[in-house]
């Protein structure tokens, strides 16, 4: 059974240490991570089209940037996902069963509106100008300066933006992840100390103190730093020639590091969680699916 451990983690970002685990398996997750996680985005962009006349001025839906561009940005922006709230189109309980085209409801849409004037010298349209239709769906504070377009005076903007659940394999922007990189765990090892003197004697973060009485370093933390410090003794350096390996890295096996960085539409911690709900998901259907033929 593989066990996960969260070694740092805040809302955007996470680092797991999975043990009893293989490479494969480990990849596994990556990948569902970044193709298969169900995640909000914007799918459609109803543009409006027109001239409005107020105080006497007249303001024309114009501006820099084609639709399209706007569109593919407004796509990029993170939606707050809520798992529970929200189903996939195909599967919501209230319209899946209508035609393509039809489908669209408050069970399975996050709808937000904007309407931004220009100004003199240009104004950022920024995500922050969006407001959801409903309670609950608006964009975090954090993301409100995403820039959307700039409008100059008697330039204006006005959409409708939908967005829908979907999955990265179909879209970059259904991934909500980035940044997912997994390695070996590893410990490091005081093979020499003599010649491990080379590296404490340039006063970086590791000391010889952190090694324990085998001359071992395990502490995850400890060994990112100490492999950052062995750089300063490792190949291609002049003390790599005296260093000799004095101290190395080994592998920890079955143990792995996992980290990646939300795109903001959920926690880290979350993105996880569903990535390993659907692995697992679409395993136990493999198994009932091996049962039948069987
Ligand atoms: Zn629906």
């Amino acid at each position: 059974m593989v066990k996960a451990k969260v070694i740092e983690e805040n809302d955007e970002k996470i680092s797991i240490l999975l043990s009893d685990a293989d490479r494969a398996f480990v990849n596994a997750i990556r990948r569902t991570l970044i193709s298969d996680t169900p995640k909000m985005a914007i799918d459609t962009v109803r543009f409006e089209m027109g001239t409005i006349e107020q105080d006497g001025e007249i303001w024309e839906t114009n501006g820099p940037l084609p639709d399209e561009v706007v569109a593919q940005r407004l796509a990029m922006i993170p939606i707050p996902t809520k798992h529970d709230e929200f189903h996939f189109q195909d599967s919501c309980p209230s319209c899946a069963e209508l035609v393509v085209e039809d489908r669209g409801c408050p069970l399975c849409t996050m709808i937000y509106t904007c309407k931004a004037f220009g100004s003199e010298g240009g104004r950022t349209v920024t995500a922050g100008d969006m407001s959801f239709l409903g309670a609950g769906g608006s964009i975090s504070e954090k993301y409100h300066s995403i820039p959307i377009t700039r409008l100059s005076h008697g330039q204006m903007i006005e959409f409708y933006a939908t967005a829908i659940m979907g999955r990265g394999r179909d879209h970059a922007k259904w991934s909500p992840v980035c940044g997912i990189a997994f390695s070996p765990r590893q410990v490091g090892v005081l093979n020499v100390k003599t010649r491990s003197k080379i590296l404490w004697d340039l006063n970086l973060t590791i000391t010889a103190k952190d090694f324990d009485s085998n001359g071992r370093l395990e502490d995850i933390s400890k060994v990112a730093q100490l492999i950052n410090d062995l750089h300063h003794v490792g190949e291609g350096t002049e003390e790599a020639m005296s260093f000799k390996n004095a101290i190395t890295l080994e592998d920890v096996p079955g143990e792995y590091i996992l980290s990646f960085e939300s795109d903001g539409s959920m926690t880290a911690r979350v993105a996880f969680q569903k990535a390993v709900q659907e692995l697992s998901g679409r395993f136990g259907e493999l198994k009932e699916d091996i049962a039948t033929v069987m």
